[in-house]
């Protein structure tokens, strides 16, 4: 076979952080901001957002919850009411003391000691106090009931190491808040939505998730109940991809929100929360990057057809632009996964082939390459990003239908697109999950060696709690594994706890991640 030149120097196999963040800057999405953790997100990689926030949202109101916004400060006291909430996130809170600045005789600045604020504001790491104290005004009666409220917004957590997308000290992200009459209609809902992350990652995103369970030492602060979606990057690795969360009634208690029930009586409300970031951009990088960049799965690219026109600076160059247009617009009046193609002449100057590259790079679905021969002959040269290369000559594998049936047929490509990017990738996570591991060396012999480990073991456990499963917990840890979920659809247990030699009650996913 012949050596293929790819659009990249790094390859996946070779180093995958390296590979990452090439294909961050290479496809053009996002780059440091100078402020550590924070990063200045790009037109290419905030319009995948976009697109993921547009279907996403699209979800969260079908299932009838209501978008808002609260307010970027709240009052530390807010945390403070809820014990296991604010110890959780004091160590990544960033918090605001003071309101003015005043000359240090320096010539430089500094808080002014007479603009302290009484009392501190933090950045919000997240909603549930604010959230819940407006919930606490507006429940009145279990004709309230249930409440489902939806933002989109920036939050803060300092997190100490940090990665472009999958770990920022502030993050864009959806959070939902819900209230409900009591605990049965409030764990439905935490599935409900766990539910909605499911679909959103594996029909518009194209990244095949397990849901489930997160064990206790993995619960968000507060909660009753965490549960997940987790994607398996291509380097083996969990990506936990989304949170659902049961709450109980810790945060009602908190924020004091009761409401008349049905027999007159008051009682406490039981709340759910859940969260999906920005973090399902680094996803979508490493479920389906590959050596040439970034593929964009066709329901998200925020254009699915680039036209690159070969312009030659002559008289020819009319024509080209015009046949073009004609693809362009017969193109956009098409329609494939339910919505109006998003196509793109890009008529910028520049060398057709250096741009190709460019939008090799970025992962658009679907190029197409018109050059004044195309015209003649009533083709175009089309090129798919997944199936970039013909094996056989080393060379990018154009095709040349004629111009109609480039129209005709666009539309399909792509749907296929989206469809084998999925089944690509549920199948090789399919093959990298170990199953069946016996005991602790057959665990180590997965994971023993450092750099080539499958992905995930599916293993048999007790269960345990408390100081039971800190043990656990600590002997993952030394492996430099962690627990993922405990999926809803597992086959039953039937044999003994890989950590605790007792029957097992449950299978849990144990993984390396990010
Ligand atoms: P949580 O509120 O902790 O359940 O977080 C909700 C979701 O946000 C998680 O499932 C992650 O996918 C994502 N997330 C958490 N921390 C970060 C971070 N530092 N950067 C990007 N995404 C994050």
């Amino acid at each position: 076979m012949p050596d293929i030149r790819h659009a990249l120097s790094t390859r996946r196999a070779d180093d995958f952080a390296a590979w990452y963040q090439e294909v961050v800057s290479a496809a053009d999405m996002a780059e440091e901001s100078g402020v550590r953790g924070c990063m200045v997100i790009k037109p290419w990689g905030y319009g995948i957002w976009e697109r993921m926030q547009r279907l996403l949202d699209e979800r969260i109101k079908a299932t009838g919850h209501d978008n808002c916004y609260f307010p970027l400060f709240i009052p530390l006291a807010n945390f403070e009411r809820e014990a296991a909430h604010v110890e959780g996130f004091a160590k990544e809170m960033a918090v605001v003391t003071h309101h003015r600045l005043i000359a240090d005789g320096k010539g430089g600045l500094i808080p002014d000691p007479e603009a302290r604020l009484e009392e501190p504001l933090v950045v919000r790491p997240t909603s549930e106090t604010i959230i819940g104290d407006a919930m606490s005004r507006w429940v009145r009666s279990w004709r309230d009931l249930p409440l489902k409220l939806n933002q989109w917004a920036n939050v803060v957590r300092w997190e100490m190491r940090t990665r472009m997308f999958l770990r920022t000290s502030e993050f864009l992200w959806q959070e939902g808040h819900t209230a409900h009459e009591d605990a049965d209609d409030a764990r439905a809902h935490t599935l409900r939505t766990l539910e909605i992350y499911r679909a959103a990652a594996e029909e518009d995103f194209a990244i095949p998730v397990i849901a489930g369970e997160k064990p206790e030492n993995e619960r968000f602060p507060g909660a009753v109940e965490t549960w997940s979606i987790e994607a398996m990057m291509q380097d083996g690795k969990a990506l936990q991809a989304g949170t659902s969360h049961y709450l109980g009634t810790n945060f009602a208690q908190a924020s004091d929100i009761r409401f008349q029930d049905r027999d007159g009586g008051e009682q406490l409300c039981h709340t759910t929360s859940f969260g999906m970031s920005t973090r399902m951009v680094g996803g979508v990088i490493m479920t389906h990057g590959d050596d040439d960049g970034l593929r964009v799965p066709p329901a998200i690219a925020p254009w699915q057809v680039v036209i690159l026109p070969m312009l030659r600076d002559n008289d020819g160059d009319a024509a080209v632009r015009d046949y073009c247009e004609g693809l362009r617009a017969g193109l956009a009046g098409q329609t494939t996964l339910g919505e109006k193609l998003r196509v793109l002449l890009d008529d910028k100057p520049g060398k057709a082939a250096t741009k190709r590259w460019d939008w090799v790079r970025k992962g658009a679905p679907v190029i197409v390459e018109v050059g004044p021969r195309d015209v003649e002959n009533g083709v175009v040269s089309l090129l798919r990003r997944d199936g970039l290369w013909d094996t056989a000559t080393g060379k990018p594998a154009f095709q040349s239908p004629s111009r109609d049936l480039a129209m005709q047929t666009v539309p399909s490509i792509l749907d296929d697109m989206q469809n084998a990017m999925l089944v690509t990738a549920r199948e090789r996570r399919d093959a990298n999950i170990a199953r069946d591991v016996a005991d602790m060396d057959a665990l180590d012999a997965i994971f023993g060696d450092d750099k080539r480990y499958p992905g995930w073991a599916e293993v048999q456990w007790s269960r345990p709690t408390g100081s039971d499963l800190d043990r656990v917990v600590a002997m993952l840890k030394e492996r430099k594994l962690t627990f993922r979920n405990v999926p809803l659809h597992a086959r039953p247990a039937d044999g003994i706890c890989l950590f605790t030699g007792k029957p097992a009650i449950e299978r849990i996913y144990v993984a390396r991640a990010y």
